[in-house]
């Protein structure tokens, strides 16, 4: 997915909880594949297995950012 935040964003905090798939993280907060749900692990496209749970690095430390990986554009949500 090609989704970001824009250059327009100032920093409220307002899209976090509107995310169904917990994509969004405030800047500088590691994020996981799970977001605190009782996800255990995921197989990425490669077959790797990892843990839901192991923080990954913030993609912004600065700004709101969508982990793109996570993020299937609300499809099947509304
Ligand atoms: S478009 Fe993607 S990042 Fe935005 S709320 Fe939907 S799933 Fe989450």
């Amino acid at each position: 997915m090609a989704i970001m935040i824009t250059d327009e964003c100032i920093n409220c905090g307002a899209c976090e909880p509107e995310c169904p798939n917990t994509a969004i993280y405030e800047g500088g907060v590691e994020w996981t594949w799970g977001g605190g749900t009782n996800l255990k692990e995921v197989t990425l496209e490669d077959g790797t297995v990892v843990s839901a749970t192991e923080k990954q690095a913030p993609v912004s430390d600065e700004f709101y950012y969508i982990v793109t990986a996570k993020c299937t554009e609300c499809n099947g949500f509304h």
